[in-house]
């Protein structure tokens, strides 16, 4: 077992778990069967880390199991490419389905057989009205629907029509089966729901063999019952459809009686979760791919240096309930920061880098100083820091005439150089344009290692990078991907894009044994926050992504009491 399993135990007090008890404790159900059911339309984004985190953490919890099945029922969208990246994703969030991979595809035989057996129980029938006039039949929330003209046709005609839609005689559109529930229902998912319809459309799976495909309520709950899931977790959209996930459980000969349960779907302040906006953002290069780090698909997470037990505790967090809410994307980064904080390695990055002659250093000379790898874990132990006359230090570290509560460098002032010295700035040398290019400064050599022998105090402490040393780099900061919190739902989304949310820094300067680390560690550039090594690296420089910043802006949301959770 994965320690995934570890993650859901205490706390675990939510409704799905307590009728899942309520069912093993009442003989109802002997073992556990939920499902993860991804469309192949896209990429896994953090709302699908919430359902897997509830679909595979009950299983585990109740040891029982979880099915990755993919609800692959609309070939016009889907491909073998989201096919492999869903399995890689589910993977990398700590989830292991064993040998129960499934396709809603793999029972399209099954499926069919139930249709015709609906047919032939008087319960399906072919419809020929246009998707127009479909509509208009359809009725409306307020009014009941009409009765199809096609809804009486004989068991004979519909089974030979169906035969004949299957052995594709019919263009697209120009027919469907339809269930025959009830057109006057209040709930509209029971006005004769289309069940099967005709694309001529390459499956990625099944590829030419049908032309006819089920509907999501003709696969989706079937799928369950030929699998035998006992509980069928779905987001709420999906409370209306479940009369009639349970009408076609009632009509058809299922080995299996599954029940669907819904819960709410996550929605996180200042992003979108909804696969065809990503897709749109994707496509328009409002970002630069699936795993742009600003996105939060799965992918993005990844890249941007999100461990995936952080995102697990996130929803884990974030709970399970039955009503509509929207998390604060603060409290993802608080999981992030909480965990890396414990295992991410400190190292010393200068990002807007000025530089700093200690002109009483030795010229040509360097020295080594031993650095902390990690405060919180001592096991980290430490590393050497190479040291010279020359050094960067931050340009925001530096002010030519400081206010009073900068405690940093400027004219005249002392502050303490982690790990190295002391020093002073004697001297600021401009261009032509008065920007500040270098500092000149004096060093006490008394005070190595970080402390003053005469116990004279500093109020600053800066990081540094020695000049000859240094290895470049290149540092992106992300923010937000919309500035508003909660983005328009509608087509006009894009305008609330964070024209900022990229800052890429090139020149950067980083210690050298950061080139050693492998390629996955997570790291904390002292005073700057979590990074991670991007795929862009190369011999050249590195590139590093911040991951999130030091400072916990959701401490502050919950000490206004903004939280939601
Ligand atoms: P989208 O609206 O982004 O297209 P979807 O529901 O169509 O998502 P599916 O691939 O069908 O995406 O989703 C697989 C599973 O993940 C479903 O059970 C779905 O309910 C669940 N899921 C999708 N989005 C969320 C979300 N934001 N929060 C929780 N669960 C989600
Ligand atoms: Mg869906």
């Amino acid at each position: 077992m994965n320690d995934a399993a570890h993650d859901g135990d205490e706390g675990s007090k939510d409704f799905v778990r307590e009728v899942i008890r309520e069912d093993l404790e009442a003989g109802r159900t002997q073992t556990v069967v939920t499902r993860f059911p991804p469309e192949p339309n896209g990429y896994l984004h953090i709302g699908h880390a919430k359902s897997m985190c509830l679909n595979f953490g009950v299983a585990e919890e109740f040891s029982g199991r979880c099915h990755l099945r993919f609800d692959d029922t609309n070939p016009t969208k889907e491909e073998h490419e989201y096919i492999e990246s869903i399995q890689e994703d589910v993977r990398w969030l700590g989830f292991d389905w064993g040998e129960h991979l499934f396709f809603a595809s793999g029972h399209f035989d099954t499926l069919y057989e139930w249709a015709q057996h609906l047919i032939r129980a008087g319960k399906a029938y072919v419809d020929d009205l246009s998707p127009e006039e479909m509509r208009e039949y359809r009725g409306t929330l307020t009014e009941p629907g009409k009765n199809s003209p096609y809804r009486d046709r004989p068991m004979e005609e519909n089974l030979d029509l169906f035969t004949r839609m299957k052995a594709g005689e019919f263009k697209e559109g120009a027919r469907v089966l339809r269930a025959k529930v009830d057109m006057a229902s209040g709930n509209i998912n029971m006005r004769d729901p289309v069940i099967y319809r005709i694309l001529h459309a390459e499956h990625p799976r099944t590829g030419t063999e049908w032309c006819i495909y089920p509907t999501y309520d003709f696969a989706h709950g079937q799928s369950d019952a030929i699998e035998g899931v006992t509980h069928s977790l779905c987001t709420l959209e999906f409370a209306d459809h479940r009369p009639l996930y349970d009408w076609l459980i009632a009509s058809l000969p299922v080995p299996f009686v599954p029940r669907q349960y819904e819960f709410s779907r996550l929605n996180l302040t200042h992003t979108v979760l909804s696969k065809r906006r990503l897709i749109q953002l994707v496509e328009e290069n409002h970002v630069r791919g699936w795993d742009d780090p600003r996105m939060p698909t799965l992918r993005g997470l990844r890249r941007r240096g999100y461990p995936a037990p952080a995102i697990r505790d996130f929803a884990q967090r974030v709970g399970v309930t039955k009503s509509d809410n929207v998390i604060e994307v603060q409290l993802l980064d608080h999981c992030a920061r909480e965990l890396l904080n414990k295992t991410a390695e400190r190292r010393m990055a200068v990002l807007r880098p000025l530089k700093v002659v200690i002109e009483n250093y030795p010229e040509g000379e360097d020295e080594l100083l031993d650095a902390v790898n990690n405060p919180e874990d001592e096991s980290a132990g430490k590393r050497q820091v190479p040291f010279s006359r020359e050094i960067y230090i931050e340009r925001e570290d530096f002010m030519e005439d400081p206010p009073k509560k900068f405690f940093r460098l400027g004219p005249g002032r002392e502050v303490r150089l982690r790990y190295a010295y002391f020093i002073t700035c004697t001297e600021v040398i401009k261009d032509d344009s008065g920007e500040v290019i270098e500092l000149r400064c004096t060093y006490d050599p008394a005070t190595r290692g970080g402390d003053a022998p005469d116990g004279r105090k500093v109020k600053g402490t800066l990081h540094w990078v020695s000049a000859a040393h240094a290895i470049a780099g290149e540092i992106r900061l992300y923010d937000h991907l919309f500035t508003e919190a909660e983005p328009s739902a509608g087509e006009g989304f894009l305008n609330g894009l964070n024209t900022e949310s990229l800052t890429v820094l090139e020149g950067c300067k980083l210690e050298p044994s950061v080139a050693e680390l492998p390629a996955d560690a997570a790291l904390q550039f002292e005073r700057q926050g979590y990074f991670n090594r991007d795929p862009d690296s190369n011999d050249e420089r590195l590139v590093y992504n911040r991951s999130v910043g030091l400072r916990d802006s959701w401490a502050k949301i919950v000490a206004k009491g903004g939280a939601n959770t």
